[in-house]
């Protein structure tokens, strides 16, 4: 089945539902009123000359333009293009012109920055041309851009404007399109974080991320009454796949808290809505659980929800379970190329389970354990490499046959590049990534372990390991540790001996570095190659 189809159907199911609630754009449509606004922006699209296959960029944070797009894109077979809002010029440049966009849709303006600026940098062209029709030096493929902004910037459609093309289409002309498309066309085009490397553009079907979508939710228990709150963005699977089609394949209400993270805006979001589950990063419900106003919220109607990007502390698990309701919080563990989930944690897993486990494999999927060296499968308990097999692995990487090539075998496996450990009763551990593992003298250490003990001295607020070239050993161990301000004269020294006899010799970093920051992604996470490259040349 594709996504317009599954979005017609429960449109006639649940048509007086709340499908999309918007808070900061005051919008309340039910699905009858969705599928609507959808039929007109896919008739739009159509009269601007989106053709099936098309790349169709979007650059913007969450909003009700966004959902529109991505349902609109799906209904005609047109591949969207999620671009982080973080992003800028020089990223922009490499995700439109990597997938060939021949369409942007961006924001004009989200906090500080201004989108509409930031394109004219690239394309100066565009300035020049009042149609929105342009060919750039710089952008290649680029043709048509439009803004979600009520003001006129020259050689970009106003969204307003851009909607009202509609008219010149017949619902007929997207509702045959839609008709002849094939669940396993290409869909979705979504770049990987970039934290090992340039980021990819993992390609996704229909079946991928409709069938992640529904299975991420039936694992919640979702029915046609849930409403969740979606504080996470939409540009990620997390998002677009977990959130809205999560919500979508079930008929209940998506909820748009604002369009970057507030604490405040998500606890009113879910007290006002009356909303029965909750998306975010540990950091998210941290942030919220932390709030001084949080005894104000009646956060009685929450069940469920899922925390995932990161391990979340056992502390914060309990809490969100106790003082939040979830009790039907879970862990999820995914990536790009897996559309994304692929383990999940279940309802009734012990606290412990969930903080400790990134739960089992999702219905329908395989999960492996190899060896990196011969890929043969390890017993339960051994650390290797976890393989992932199913309905969600993406089709392939955009225009990168050699990648593809490395990433999913013969056999159909996606080789994750995590390292992990299954237990007897099928409960996954990630111990860390492949490439961040180091081999000291012919022994294998995995900085987290590292780092999760280094953590333990209280005068370290954060702390990185990784491995740089050695002579005698083939690596040696770096620590990049950040102290807490309290503690600025702690040496290595001092660090060196607090390992010492608590952890095995060859565990120990041989150098400390103290830092302020880390090397990260947009997306925040530590780019553990940069910390490499930069160890190896400070070390000369
Ligand atoms: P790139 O592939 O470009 O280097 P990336 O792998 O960080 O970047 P994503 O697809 O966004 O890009 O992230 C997927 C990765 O995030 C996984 O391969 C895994 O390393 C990590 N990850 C995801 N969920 C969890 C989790 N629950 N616990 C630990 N690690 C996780
Ligand atoms: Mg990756």
């Amino acid at each position: 089945m594709t996504i317009g189809d599954k979005f017609d159907e429960i449109a006639a199911l649940y048509p007086d539902n709340d499908a999309l609630i918007v808070l900061h754009q005051d919008i309340q449509w039910s699905y009858r009123q969705l599928q609507e606004e959808v039929n007109r922006c896919a008739r739009a699209l159509l009269a601007v000359g989106v053709k099936r296959g098309d790349r169709v960029a979007i650059w913007a944070p969450n909003c009700s333009e966004w959902t529109l797009t991505q349902f609109a894109t799906a209904k005609l077979g047109a591949i969207l293009v999620n671009i982080n809002p973080a992003y800028r010029t020089h990223e922009l440049e490499y995700a439109l012109n990597q997938s060939e966009a021949r369409f942007l849709i961006t924001a004009n303006a989200f906090k500080s920055s201004n989108y509409g600026e930031m394109v004219y940098e690239l394309a100066p062209e565009l300035k020049a041309s009042a149609e929105g029709h342009l060919k750039s030096q710089k952008l290649p493929y680029l043709e048509c851009v439009i803004n979600l902004s009520d003001d006129k910037h020259d050689g970009m459609w106003r969204w307003a404007d851009f909607m009202a093309e509609s008219n010149a289409i017949s619902q007929t002309d997207v509702d045959d399109l839609q008709a002849t498309l094939q669940f396993d066309d290409a869909i979705n085009i979504q770049y990987t974080s970039g934290t090992t490397g340039f980021p990819k553009g993992a390609t996704l079907s229909h079946h991928n991320i409709l069938n992640n979508g529904f299975f991420v939710a039936e694992s919640m228990g979702f029915t046609s009454e849930d409403r969740l709150v979606i504080p996470v963005p939409l540009y990620h699977c997390f998002g677009m796949v977990m959130g809205n089609l999560g919500c979508m394949t079930h008929g209940a209400a998506m909820i748009y808290p604002g369009e970057g993270f507030d604490p405040a805006g998500v606890l009113q979001a879910v007290h006002e809505q009356r909303a029965t589950a909750l998306y975010g990063v540990p950091t998210m419900f941290i942030a919220e659980l932390e709030h001084p106003d949080f005894a104000s919220f009646d956060l009685s109607t929450l069940r469920t929800g899922i925390m995932a990007g990161s391990i979340c502390p056992s502390a914060v698990m309990q809490q969100v379970i106790e003082k939040m309701h979830m009790k039907g919080v879970q862990i999820a563990y995914g990536m790009t190329e897996t559309s994304p989930v692929s383990t999940q944690t279940g309802a009734d897993d012990s606290i412990e389970k969930r903080v400790s486990t990134v739960g089992r494999t999702q219905p329908h999927l395989e999960s492996k354990i190899v060896d990196p060296g011969n890929g043969g499968i390890l017993p339960r308990g051994e650390i290797g490499e976890l393989c992932t097999r199913g309905y969600s692995v993406m089709l392939k990487y955009w225009n990168n046959e050699k990648a593809t090539a490395e990433a999913i075998d013969e056999a159909g496996w996606m080789h994750t590049g995590d390292l992990a450990t299954m237990d007897e009763e099928g409960y996954l551990q990630i111990v860390g990534r492949i490439k961040d593992m180091v081999i000291r003298g012919g022994e294998n250490v995995y900085p987290k372990e590292i780092e999760e003990f280094l953590y333990s001295h209280p005068a370290i607020s954060e702390v990185q390991v990784t491995g740089v070239p050695d002579k005698k050993y083939g690596e040696e161990l770096i620590a990049w540790v950040k102290l807490n301000s309290t503690s600025e004269d702690v040496t290595a020294d001092d660090l060196r001996a607090f390992c010492k006899g608590k952890i095995t010799h060859f565990k120990i970093p041989r150098y400390f570095k103290f830092v302020d920051e880390f090397p990260m992604t947009v997306t925040g996470k530590i780019q553990k190659f940069k910390m490499r490259e930069i160890s190896i040349e400070e070390l000369g």
